[in-house]
């Protein structure tokens, strides 16, 4: 699994692409399917940690996250465009998520009903090399952005 650095940046390059008004819900999104991490801290064996996190990596937990964190924060008006914009986050994070090689959850992408793991298996799971392009990319944009006003 690649980081949150490159989770983050991935959001922040597509939502400047998409030239979105509100890029911080796309961030939000792009860190809920990681909200299983949170298990970690409580008082239970690694295994079942696992069985209770590998779901978050799903359309659906995504999306139910999304929904949750939409209804409580926005208004009914603002609703639906706050939940495109944390899912779409999140599926930023699937999609990168599922070029790893998985060698602790991966990515199931229609858990509850089947728990079938994709994975591209383009970079190890522990790889920094998306981290580290996605940064750059970041970089070279903000960079491009403060030089054109200049
Ligand atoms: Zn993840």
């Amino acid at each position: 699994m690649p980081d949150w650095v490159a989770h983050l940046a991935l959001g922040f390059l597509a939502g400047k692409a998409a030239k979105v008004r509100d890029i911080s819900l796309v961030l939000a999104g792009s860190l809920i399917p990681d909200l299983g991490r949170i298990l970690e801290f409580l008082p239970l064996s690694p295994r079942d940690i696992m069985a209770l996190a590998i779901p978050f990596h799903s359309i659906a937990v995504s999306a139910l996250i999304a929904g949750a964190l939409a209804s409580l924060v926005f208004r009914k008006a603002d609703l639906k465009y706050a939940f495109s914009l944390l899912m779409s986050g999140a599926a930023l994070h699937l999609a990168l998520d599922a070029m790893m090689m998985y060698t602790i959850g991966g990515v199931v992408p229609l858990a509850p009903i089947s728990y079938a793991r994709f994975s591209a298996e383009l970079f190890p799971s522990e790889s920094f090399v998306p981290a580290m392009v996605l940064s750059l990319a970041v970089a070279c944009y903000l960079a491009y952005k403060k030089f054109k006003k200049a």
